[in-house]
């Protein structure tokens, strides 16, 4: 069985060589094989203006010019510096991508930024709904409290389906993550589920088992509902394990557990 970590995040050290190695000596204190390292594109100069949308909500315009954490290095910086580990005799197989916090409106300029360069993956997200940030201590206040459950859960949804139709993206991150506060929708989510796995399938992308909502937010789910696996599972969509890590101590969280959940029938 191939031992691979599909989502990790650099976001809280430098682009260093010394911090990636990090990441790759944990890997290789779990018994990793592989290992796939990502950032979110809100660490880049290059896609500031996808954000946009987001600042009409002075919170998320303050979480956004917090210049320490977003938009503070230059994508080719990034490159450089995973091509250099790769060129690194290593325990482990180090792949590198980004992690793209997808907004429909702008697919145009989020494929010009991407297609400039070389990623041996791209994981597409969805993060917010229309404008506003779903998994955020605000978010409640700012989504949650205000609109219909069920239309946060449709408009999700149809956001995810217009992200694996972008062709854009190789992987989808943390399908189901929507729900992480543990507020569920009225109706059967069943035929949404059998939509994003068709379409899963149709784009050749694969489907993450992210545990972030597990031990990141507390969720009792060791990743995706059993529903929803069982649903992936049927339709035969690729699943990648994904510890979602922001720091090294986290790569291959619960990793053995989780695959258990991806492999048992
Ligand atoms: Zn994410
Ligand atoms: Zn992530």
């Amino acid at each position: 069985m191939l031992y691979r970590d599909g989502h990790m995040h650099l976001e809280n050290g430098p682009l260093t060589k010394e911090y990636v190695l990090q990441f790759v000596e944990a890997a290789h204190q779990k018994g990793l094989d592989e290992i796939q390292i990502l950032d979110h594109t809100h660490r880049f100069i290059e896609f500031e203006p996808i954000y946009e949308d987001l600042k009409v909500y002075d919170v998320q315009k303050t979480w956004l010019e917090n210049k320490t954490m977003k938009f503070k290095d230059q994508l080719s910086d990034y490159i450089d510096l995973m091509k250099d580990i790769q060129k690194m005799d290593l325990p482990v197989k180090v792949k590198y991508g980004l992690e793209v916090c997808y907004v429909p409106q702008y697919k145009q300029k989020i494929k010009e930024i991407i297609d400039s360069y070389s990623f041996d993956f791209l994981v597409g997200a969805i993060h917010s709904i229309d404008g506003i940030l779903y998994d955020m201590s605000f978010s409640k206040e700012l989504l949650w409290n205000r609109y219909d459950v069920d239309d946060i859960y449709h408009r999700y949804y149809e956001l995810v389906f217009q992200l694996i139709e972008s062709d854009l993206f190789t992987q989808l991150a943390h399908p189901d993550t929507i729900k992480l506060f543990q507020i569920y929708p009225t109706y059967d989510l069943k035929p949404t589920y059998r939509k994003m796995a068709t379409l899963l399938k149709q784009h050749h992308m694969k489907a993450e088992n992210n545990v972030g909502c597990y031990y990141r937010y507390g969720h009792p789910d060791l990743g995706l509902s059993d529903e929803l696996l069982r649903i992936l599972k049927e339709y035969q969509v690729e699943m990648i394990y994904a510890s979602d890590a922001h720091q090294p101590e986290d790569v291959g969280h619960s990793i053995k557990e989780a695959m258990l959940r991806l492999n048992e029938d």
